[in-house]
């Protein structure tokens, strides 16, 4: 009898840590991106919300990596687990996770609500994309400056001079027009859609905006995407395979003359082992002097000379190159903060329509 008892609060008791809910705690809060079904790492199911950005803890902690994926913060809860949320998530919410686990740390129960996150992290957010740019650009600019022998300052005006021109031909406008609206300070992307979208009023006789050429864009994605070969595209082994071969079975071949992807990837992969495995002629550049760019980015202008007309060396110089800039001018390579937070709070429920919109393909 006794033994009975004991069994059956053991059993209770079991059942009690197994389902009942005792710890209670916020998961996660942000700006609601998404929500996403799909299994764990047990098999089991399980709903991963995604933030836009940081979250609430990876700021505080100014620990960026902390819970997210690629600088995207993410919180998954069993699918199971009982939702007693009254509203489900737009994109562009802020809102917070809060979740009761059991003492063995599993959601049984979660509710999700609003909170005032994008008003209180907006700023702080921003200054963080604007200090990514700030950064991103200046090393830019150190690189390019030590690639084209200039001062930094010399390069920025080079490069400046380069847009004026850019915009002069792409909108047929005078210099001073250019300087004028202030159309140099566009960059390459924008001058060039702004051409665009002349073309398009020339062409339909109507006023055209930024967004029909966008239109536009879907549609050629739309056409590419439909003529694209069904087959799977090739795996990174099977590149590498071509590259040191120049072939592969058949049927891959086929694709991959079908594949304009596949087929850049792949080419570029057989070239570069090409270079890499012809024996040196007598002018070639030296094992010592393949250490000399190592270490200084250059060799004197008459060797550089031999670059012109020896591929091989061409492609060496330049994969020693590139190590030597990464080294005295890295560039950044955390992840980039989200433009959402610059964005008018009004506008950015607009901003994820307009997303969703162009990703329908
Ligand atoms: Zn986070
Ligand atoms: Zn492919
Ligand atoms: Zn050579």
């Amino acid at each position: 009898m006794a033994f009975l008892i004991s069994a059956v609060i053991l059993v209770v008791l079991i059942f009690l840590l197994k389902y009942l809910p005792v710890k209670s705690g916020v998961l996660i809060e942000g700006v609601f991106k998404k929500m996403e079904c799909g299994s764990d790492f047990n098999g089991r199911e399980s709903t991963a919300y995604w933030f836009e950005n940081y979250c609430k803890d990876c700021f505080e902690r100014r620990n960026f990596e902390n819970n997210s994926i690629y600088g995207k913060c993410l919180a998954t809860v069993p699918t199971r687990a009982w939702n007693r949320s009254t509203f489900i998530p737009e994109a562009g919410d802020s809102i917070k996770i809060i979740a009761r686990k059991n003492i063995f740390g599993t959601i049984k129960i979660y509710k999700i609500v609003k909170t005032d996150f994008l008003e209180t992290y907006r700023p702080k957010q921003r200054a963080l994309y604007e200090e990514h740019f700030r950064k991103l650009g200046e090393a830019l600019d150190k690189r390019g400056a030590l690639e084209k022998g200039m001062s930094v300052e010399e390069y920025r005006e080079s490069k400046r001079e380069e847009t004026i021109r850019y915009a002069m031909e792409e909108l047929g406008m005078s210099r001073e027009e250019v300087i004028k609206n202030g159309m140099h300070e566009w960059g390459y992307g924008s001058i060039h859609n702004e051409a665009r979208r002349r073309k398009l009023i020339a062409e339909l006789g109507r006023e055209a905006t930024h967004e029909d050429v966008l239109e536009e864009d879907r549609k050629i994605m739309q056409k590419v995407a439909s003529n694209y070969p069904n087959q799977e595209c090739l795996e990174p082994y099977e590149i590498e395979e071509y590259g040191e071969t120049g072939t592969l079975p058949e049927n891959r071949l086929l694709h991959l003359n079908g594949c304009t992807s596949c087929y850049i990837q792949a080419s570029i992969n057989r070239n570069n082992w090409v270079l890499t495995h012809t024996p040196p002629g007598p002018e070639c550049f030296s094992k010592n002097e393949l250490h000399i760019i190592h270490e200084t980015g250059t060799l004197p202008k008459e060797r550089l000379e031999h670059t012109k007309n020896c591929k091989k060396c061409k492609y060496d110089f330049d994969v020693n190159k590139t190590t030597y800039l990464e080294r005295v001018a890295p560039i950044p390579r955390e992840h980039c903060p989200s433009i959402v937070f610059t964005l008018d709070p009004k506008d950015i429920k607009a901003f994820y329509a307009r997303k969703a919109e162009l990703l329908k393909l």
